[in-house]
């Protein structure tokens, strides 16, 4: 690597020091503006989530709340409504009955909640994976990881998975639909055939479908989504649909998410607590599901978003010296060639060109040497394309 000078080394340092306390994470933007690490981040390559979304919701909430004060007061200085009142709320937009709907204080409290309560013994889930899915899990709950083949561009087998899990008789298993740090899709049909394989063996109570970048997919060329949801009463004994709002709807700091399960889970989880789990805002933020305007803008951005994103892939793809793996989620995962490091790639990136990464060598089940890239707004994307580009050349030279 190019020598760092000793400015550089320290920022590195620090920003090592705060991935340290922040686990499995990358630091949040607000750790590193309170801590005063003095990068220059220009793009956030890092977090996972729809710009044009975030855009969206700010002009909602700047014309509603922000131009009226008194409304925006109602939403902070009261409780905000319960569990169930929410659940009321979000049941047209899901197409779903609200007993059987749970909302959560962002998709986490959920994954924690569902590993918590309904997980015992025995959990399959697939590696690479969503840090949550086995730091979470219980003391005496024995994890099985199913670790997908980089050979195979870490594409799931489902007869793989459906054999290991007769074999294993697991309690819980986990599926993320299009898998976070790779972006790897099972099609409708795909799902439809692993849950029916799933449900007749015996002793699995629980599968965890978590379609929290199902928004990001698309199936056919009118880019339309195809969740499971549809086909939740076939399952309904053991699915539980996990769905975060923060990548899709880019309003992470909100903490908003729901889950779609059987009521009886939901009863048993209501008398443990989540009376008013999530917050004014998100109440705020959820009872935009009920209006058409907002619901027909959103599909808008979504659509923009994800032709950018596969166009940005598809960039990536034809850059020497990194691989990039086939994604239908908001970010790619990439493989460095030829020896590069991936530490250096991440530094190099951030200090040379204020390009913010997530350096993937914490993940577990990735063999070599991996970046994640988010994908961001248009000319951000062009600007990380040409980052990569100058790196590599000059790496060279
Ligand atoms: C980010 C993420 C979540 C958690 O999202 P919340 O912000 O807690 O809603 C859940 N599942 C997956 C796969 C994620 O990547």
């Amino acid at each position: 690597m190019n020598r760092l000078n000793r400015h550089e080394t320290a920022l590195l340092q620090s920003i090592h020091k705060l991935k340290e306390k922040s686990g499995a994470h990358s630091p949040s933007v607000h750790e590193l503006i309170h801590k005063k690490v003095s990068i220059d981040i220009q793009i956030d390559a890092c977090f996972l989530s729809n710009p044009y979304a975030t855009d969206l919701f700010l002009s909602y909430f700047q014309h509603d709340l922000l131009s009226d004060l008194s409304r925006l007061r109602r939403y902070l200085e009261n409780y905000p409504s319960q569990n169930r009142f929410i659940a009321e709320m979000l049941s047209g937009y899901l197409q779903m009955p609200a007993n059987n709907i749970f909302v959560g204080n962002g998709s986490s409290e959920l994954i924690q909640a569902a590993l918590h309560y309904f997980t015992r013994d025995k959990m399959i889930v697939i590696l690479p994976t969503f840090s949550s899915y086995y730091e979470f899990v219980q003391d005496g709950v024995e994890v099985i990881f199913y670790r997908l083949d980089k050979q195979k561009d870490f594409e799931l087998d489902p007869e793989v998975l459906i054999d290991l899990a007769k074999r294993e008789k697991p309690n819980t298993v986990v599926l993320i639909n299009p898998n976070n740090p790779n972006g790897g899709y099972l099609t409708y049909e795909q799902v439809g055939r692993l849950l029916h394989a799933l449900s007749r063996i015996q002793g699995l109570e629980n599968i965890i479908l978590d379609e929290s970048f199902i928004h990001f997919s698309y199936e056919d060329p009118s880019l339309s989504f195809q969740s499971a949801s549809s086909m939740f009463n076939d399952f309904r004994a053991r699915l539980i649909i996990i769905k975060s709002m923060s990548k899709d709807f880019g309003v992470a700091g909100i903490r908003a998410g729901y889950a779609i399960m059987d009521q009886r889970k939901i009863d048993l989880l209501l008398k443990t607590g989540y009376l008013w789990n999530i917050s004014g805002l998100a109440q705020y933020f959820f009872e935009l599901f009920t209006e058409d305007a907002f619901l027909k803008a959103y599909k808008q951005v979504r659509v923009r978003y994800i032709q950018e994103t596969q166009a940005f892939f598809k960039i990536l793809g034809t850059i020497d010296g990194i691989k990039t793996y086939p994604s239908l989620a908001n970010f790619a995962l990439i493989e460095l060639l030829g020896g590069l490091k991936a530490d250096e790639f991440f530094a190099r990136m951030l200090l040379d060109f204020g390009v913010y990464t997530r350096n993937c060598d914490d993940k577990i089940g990735l063999d070599g040497e991996f970046i994640r890239v988010a994908s961001r707004k248009k000319h951000e994307n062009d600007a990380v394309i040409r980052a990569i580009q100058t790196f590599l050349r000059n790496r060279q030279s």
